[in-house]
């Protein structure tokens, strides 16, 4: 048995109409006897992940999960993206602009949901709110 990591682009949508579309790359681990097995029980899991307005957009790339946990530390998943930006444009583009600090920035109306008990959070930007 081995041990493979797959990460898919999966595209969120919600009937609300304050809700902005979102795009997420998520990273599974299996464990199978080969890759094609592997793929076909991640096939599966995204598939069942693909409810409630998730999409899975087809796009996704399996990889061997090499080593053993060295100094308790093990790479399940690793993307390079060919790039002559600097660093600070790169992770400006790509990293710090995941989600707008606040929906103000980009005209975007919030679209709260529940966090936890006391807490609103917005599914678009970093904005939280408490129970008065
Ligand atoms: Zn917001």
């Amino acid at each position: 048995m081995k041990l493979y990591s797959a990460t898919a682009s999966f595209k969120h949508k919600r009937k609300n109409s304050t809700f902005v579309p979102q795009y997420e790359e998520r990273t599974v681990i299996v464990k199978a006897k080969s890759i094609a097995l592997a793929e076909k029980l991640i096939l599966k899991e995204f598939k069942c992940y693909s409810t409630d307005g998730t999409v899975f957009l087809d796009d996704f790339e399996i990889q061997e999960v090499d080593g053993c946990l060295k100094d308790g530390v093990l790479e399940v998943a690793s993307f390079s993206r060919v790039s002559k930006l600097s660093k600070n444009k790169y992770l400006e583009l790509y990293r710090t602009d995941l989600r707008p600090k606040d929906c103000k920035l980009r005209n975007w109306k919030h679209a709260w949901y529940q966090k936890d008990k006391e807490t609103k959070a917005c599914y678009n930007c970093e904005k939280t709110k408490k129970k008065p």
